[in-house]
């Protein structure tokens, strides 16, 4: 049987290729995207081991390579990320109908790659149907006029971003900050409520109106960096970005280009959206995620998500729905649900945020539940970046 063995770090490349040929596979190595290719398209192999973070590319680019090509071997899935990185990816890897016999955590011992070994053998030997291959994602488009008026808004600089502090519920110290759009119109402010769906209505004018907020949120964060303040920016996207296979690489490519690390910018993404289009949605997520970026799942708790579905996608936080918060003084549901938010973040090891604290006693109360972090009126409104750094 022949394996292709595709991971950037010559010495696991090396490691597995003795063990597998120990256990009789004959095995080919890549530690670059082209040989890798090149390899396959030389005679398809049985098996690949693939691992996740590959340097320039990622492992769910290869998984879409693999699929474009109708690959029917048998794969399995190598990184040093968490189990639920990997988890995702299997999902990705799945819906995409590729068979994901193992998941291989690195670093690994000699007895474990035996083992996935073996569980590449078994998979081979049954060959089983491939999964159905995911429906590609609904698209929406309206060509009403009222999103070009938001695209020349964004162009002709009438747009601002306002910065909103989140604070760890112990120390009280600024650990993030979420960016939410304004739109300066007419001497007034319009909420983005008020127009976010109309842009959203026109995929090209929803992705400008996303590039432009992480631009915002990058030069936020310069400035911040300048003045010793670093924190990561939230910024929240759109369920239409979520369509868009690019959208990782343009946002990876933006901060490249300002030179800030991806861990500088974290991107919110509401429930309903998420949980849409579960295998879109997994498939940006993963590789965000395995750019650097922090997730987060956002107004958690309305949005009718399965468990099984938060446990497969690569969020690092939950924000806890306003609506809850709001009630958790009079309402014995709310505190329920928030406990047991509070207790899933845990058991899943996401962070817990929860949004619209507007009193002290909120505050107080919420950390009392174990709440990680917290964001509302009463540590500070959402604020233009010159008075969010007099806070
Ligand atoms: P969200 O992400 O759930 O943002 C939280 C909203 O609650 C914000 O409203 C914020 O100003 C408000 N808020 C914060 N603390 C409190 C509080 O203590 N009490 C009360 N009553 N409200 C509080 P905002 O700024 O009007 O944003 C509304 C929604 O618009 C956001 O909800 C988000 O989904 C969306 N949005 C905002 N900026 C962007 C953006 O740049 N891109 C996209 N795609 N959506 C955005
Ligand atoms: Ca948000």
């Amino acid at each position: 049987m022949r394996l292709l063995v595709f991971d950037d770090d010559p010495m696991i490349v090396q490691l597995v290729a003795d063990v597998a040929g120990q256990s009789g596979w004959s095995v080919e190595t890549a530690t670059r995207e082209a040989e890798f290719r090149t390899r396959f398209a030389a005679g398809s192999p049985d098996a690949i081991m693939l691992d996740l973070q590959l340097g320039a590319s990622d492992g769910i680019q290869q998984l879409q390579f693999l699929h474009r090509h109708g690959y029917t071997g048998v794969v399995a899935l190598m990184s040093g990320f968490d189990t639920r990185v990997l988890a995702a990816a299997q999902q990705v890897g799945q819906s995409l109908g590729i068979r994901i016999a193992a998941v291989m955590e690195k670093p690994a011992r000699v007895a474990r790659i035996r083992a996935v070994l073996r569980e590449i053998e078994t998979v081979a030997a049954m060959l089983p149907d491939p999964p159905p291959t995911a429906p590609p994602a609904a698209r929406t488009r309206d060509e009403a006029i009222t999103p070009a008026l938001i695209a020349a808004a964004l162009g002709g600089g009438e747009m601002e971003l306002h910065f909103q502090p989140i604070v760890a519920a112990g120390g009280r110290s600024v650990c993030g900050v979420e960016g939410l759009i304004r739109w300066h119109r007419h001497g007034g402010l319009v909420r983005p409520d008020a127009f976010i769906p109309i842009a959203e209505q026109d995929e090209a004018v929803i992705d400008q109106l996303t590039r432009w907020a992480v631009t915002s949120g990058v030069d936020c964060y310069r400035r911040l960096a300048a003045l010793g303040l670093a924190v990561p920016i939230w910024i929240n996207i759109s369920g239409m970005n979520l369509h868009s296979l690019d959208f990782p690489d343009e946002v990876a490519a933006l901060l490249e280009r300002a030179g800030v690390p991806s861990d500088a910018i974290g991107l919110e993404v509401t429930e309903s959206v998420a949980m849409r289009d579960l295998g879109a949605a997994a498939v940006i997520l993963t590789r965000l995620r395995l750019k650097g970026f922090a997730l987060a799942i956002d107004d958690f708790g309305t949005g009718h998500a399965s468990l099984e579905a938060l446990r497969q996608m690569p969020f690092s936080s939950i924000k806890i729905n306003k609506s809850f918060v709001d009630h958790l003084q009079s309402s014995p549901d709310a505190h329920a649900i928030i406990k047991s938010i509070v207790d899933l973040a845990g058991s899943l090891g996401l962070t817990s945020v929860a949004e619209g604290v507007d009193s002290a006693e909120t505050a107080r109360l919420l950390t009392e539940l174990g709440v990680a972090c917290l964001q509302g009126y009463y540590f500070s409104h959402p604020l233009p970046f010159d008075r969010l750094t007099e806070c």
